[in-house]
């Protein structure tokens, strides 16, 4: 099969031809129709994961149709439409018999544990507890951009977050993870306030809903501001962007009692960045982390996508080529344009 193959940390990836994956006893081999390019890819090639293997084929939010079944597959045949959350659980640990999935111990992820899907085929495991159906009214360049932003950002506002109608809810970031949120967030009734540095993001913003926006170059206190706007800061904040400034300025702008969910990757040497844990005891804050969704909740987020509350297809940005995604993951640090960068032709 064509793959996108790096050999070398941050070394340009180049299109190979591999040897095509073959299903394991409770695996299938996906036929790739649909996969989006994220920051996290960006993050692998830079070599900022432990877990990944060289050469690697990079790719984690994907759709298409299951090619091969494995024998002990029960729930799912050859031309079945999927998709899968980027975190795979084992089903068979503590936490996966817990309905945690997200943060099994013995995950998988394609793109970073094995080959994912910059590929004409991508192969996953424990596909019984992992894949995800995909209804006849999603197409696939969309289902690709559920994967990885959208669902982290559904579990953040609603099972993390549990935003309810009328609460403030402030989203720090709006690349693909803050966007999400905000439309997830307005469509349960929350008000949410964007902030961003760039105003063309902010726009987008306000486009799928947010109440308020703040350009964070253009005032001297982000969470000030924010306090401001509601009267006391918001019940939930969240760091889509994953940066210790926009962490930080995420658990200022609280209220008390109020809840921090940390979404955006913190990685390298912004990893641990300085939290006022003096007013995590004085408001009573709860920090929260949030990390992919479970296979299983895909139900509760399809099914508001199909009544037409949430529309994910609002986010998705230019489709492209195998060959176009080699410069747009190496890119992604420069050329970030909003919305989902799809790769729609292998
Ligand atoms: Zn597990
Ligand atoms: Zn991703």
């Amino acid at each position: 099969m064509k793959a996108v193959v790096y050999e070398s940390f941050s070394a340009t990836p180049k299109i190979m031809n591999v040897e095509d994956p073959t299903p394991e006893n409770h695996g299938v081999v996906i036929k790739v129709e649909a996969t989006g390019v994220c920051r996290s890819d960006w993050h692998g090639w830079m070599g900022h994961d432990p877990d990944i293997v060289l050469p690697h084929v990079p790719g984690h939010e994907f759709a298409g149709v299951i090619e091969a079944v494995g024998k002990d597959v029960q729930r799912f045949k050859v031309g079945d439409r999927v998709t899968v959350p980027f975190v795979s659980g084992c089903g068979s640990c503590p936490e996966c018999h817990g309905g945690n999935h997200q943060v099994c111990g013995n995950q998988t992820q394609p793109g970073f544990t094995h080959w994912g899907s910059f590929a004409e085929y991508v192969s996953i495991h424990n596909a019984d507890v992992n894949l995800v159906t995909l209804p006849e009214s999603i197409d696939f360049t969309t289902a690709a951009s559920l994967g990885c932003r959208f669902v982290t950002s559904f579990r953040a506002v609603v099972d993390q977050g549990k935003v309810s109608a009328g609460q403030w809810v402030a989203v720090h970031g709006c690349g693909g993870v803050g966007l999400s949120a905000i439309m997830i967030a307005n469509s349960i009734g929350a008000n949410v306030i964007a902030v961003d540095v760039t105003d063309d993001k902010l726009e987008l913003a306000k486009a799928l809903g947010a109440y308020a926006t703040i350009n964070a170059t253009s005032v001297p206190d982000v969470a000030e501001a924010i306090k401001e706007i509601t009267r006391g800061g918001a019940h939930v904040s969240i760091d889509a962007l994953g940066h210790p400034t926009t962490c930080i300025n995420s658990i200022k702008s609280l209220k008390k009692l109020g809840k921090h969910v940390q979404v955006g990757l913190l990685l390298a040497d912004q990893a641990t960045p300085p939290i006022p844990m003096n007013l995590v005891i004085a408001h009573e804050l709860e920090i929260i982390g949030s990390h992919g969704m479970q296979a299983f909740r895909y139900d509760a987020m399809l099914s508001m996508i199909k009544s037409g509350k949430l529309s994910p297809e609002k986010l998705l940005g230019r489709t492209i080529s195998l060959e176009e995604s080699i410069a747009a993951l190496t890119n992604i640090d420069k050329i970030n344009p909003p919305g989902v960068t799809v790769v729609t032709r292998f």
